[in-house]
């Protein structure tokens, strides 16, 4: 490995930003043996030298009877090409910084992204070298399978890291935290199905909230669950009045942070309906569980538990064969009907769906029938799951006479065994 501290030349400096100069940057480039694509480049009046290649020319030139520098002999970016270049006194600046991506910007894969601007490109939060924002990537083929995020509302992302409980502290998650502390505008890039990522729009970090979810390794563990929503540019004037509410509210209890999963891996379709319909005993504070984030979240779950892995459609040919990525049914949670038309956040207005019948829901000829369908079946499916919680913690009761405050669906405070049964007790 070459050490780029022996660069120390100045005549060699002048001498390979000459060569650049007299031979072009494609001539340039060919000599060297270095391919074009660097995030990073030297400024030298007008000019913009990719970083790599300066630097083997710099070394050329210091040293001809050593062996010339390849590409693999030594880092790009800050710690590598970059440090050496600045120490040598250039002006190192990147492709973020010289033309920052623009909303509707599209690429083929991270791959094409990270060839333009370097940095990570697998993590789900990075920061492009240089660039003063924030990016998040949401895959709709990626580990969480994506949905499309709702432009029209608050809408969730999940987390950076794939196994073991996620943190606050570290990587993506540092950086968006560190967004949602200093209210700072995010790009959200997403990629549909087979198509390409786009720049999509700018997001502010309305809040953040943990919930439990399942690691690539199939262990349970706290993820966090990220709450973004669209703003139509990156500065505040831009953003609606409700957002800025929203964010001066969440600001307010940003101190009050658990840092525990918000919902148990075992909560019952009945507590998570409870907490959908605000029931729930009030917890601390934490500005995202004030906001209907944290309620939406448990219905989904509330859904997702009820379906017990099955599409709910009654006209359902069958599930896919083959699992989500986390190894879960491919299920979508939809409202049956809208949001936008009024349509309730709650379980009995959501079905979970096979990718087959949410499209025939959707776009199918008779989607009106199928609405209907759905509601009477998920009313039904409704009154029987929550029938069995209560069969679920009667049966906990009479088996556990001691246990502490039994949960009874639909009373406001808990009840005792013996006030439920008559039981006369010890
Ligand atoms: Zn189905």
């Amino acid at each position: 490995m070459a050490r780029l501290s022996e660069l120390t030349d100045r005549s060699a400096v002048d001498a390979a930003v000459a060569e650049f100069k007299r031979l072009g940057r494609q001539a340039f480039l060919q000599k060297y043996d270095f391919a074009e694509s660097e995030a990073y480049f030297a400024r030298v009046d007008d000019l913009l030298i990719d970083s790599k290649p300066l630097v083997a020319a710099i070394w050329a030139h210091q040293y001809p009877e050593r062996p010339a520098l390849r590409a693999e002999d030594f880092s790009g970016g800050p710690a590598g090409a970059g440090r050496a270049l600045r120490r040598l006194g250039f002006d190192v600046v990147t492709q973020a910084q010289l033309e920052p991506p623009q909303l509707g910007d599209s690429y083929r894969d991270r791959t094409a992204i990270y060839d333009r601007y370097g940095g990570n490109k697998q993590a789900g939060i990075i920061r492009l070298p240089g660039d003063e924002f924030v990016s998040v990537f949401s895959d709709a083929e990626g580990p969480y399978a994506d949905d499309p995020p709702t432009l029209a509302e608050a809408f969730g992302y999940r987390g950076e890291g794939l196994v073991g409980p996620h943190k606050v502290t570290a990587g993506g998650n540092a950086l968006l935290e560190s967004a949602r502390l200093s209210v700072a505008p995010v790009r959200f890039w997403y990629r549909p199905r087979g198509e390409p990522f786009t720049f999509l729009t700018w997001v502010v970090v309305l809040g953040r909230t943990w919930v439990a979810g399942i690691g690539g390794d199939g262990e349970p563990r706290p993820e966090l669950e990220w709450q973004l929503e669209a703003v139509a540019g990156p500065t505040q004037a831009e953003w609606s009045p409700q957002v800025r509410e929203s964010l001066d509210d969440a600001g307010q209890t940003v101190e009050n942070d658990p840092h525990v999963p918000e919902a148990r891996p075992d909560a019952t379709y009945a507590e998570l309906v409870d907490r959908v319909e605000g029931r729930e005993p009030q917890r601390k504070p934490t500005g995202v569980i004030r906001t209907d984030y944290a309620r939406s979240a448990a219905a989904r779950r509330a859904v997702l538990l009820r379906s017990q892995g099955q599409c709910e459609s009654p006209n359902c040919t069958g599930m896919p064969a083959e699992t989500n990525r986390r190894g879960e049914p491919i299920l979508d949670v939809d409202h049956i009907k809208d949001l936008a038309l009024g349509g309730e956040d709650h379980p009995r207005n959501m079905a979970a769906l096979c990718p087959n019948c949410h499209a025939c829901k959707t776009r199918g000829r008779n989607a009106a029938r199928w609405r209907r369908e759905l509601l009477r079946v998920v009313a039904l499916a409704d009154v029987a799951a929550l029938h069995a919680a209560k069969q679920q913690d009667r049966r906990l009761w009479v088996g556990d006479p001691n246990h502490e405050e039994p949960f009874l669906q639909g009373q406001g405070k808990p009840a005792r065994p013996s006030e439920v049964y008559g039981s006369t007790g010890a």
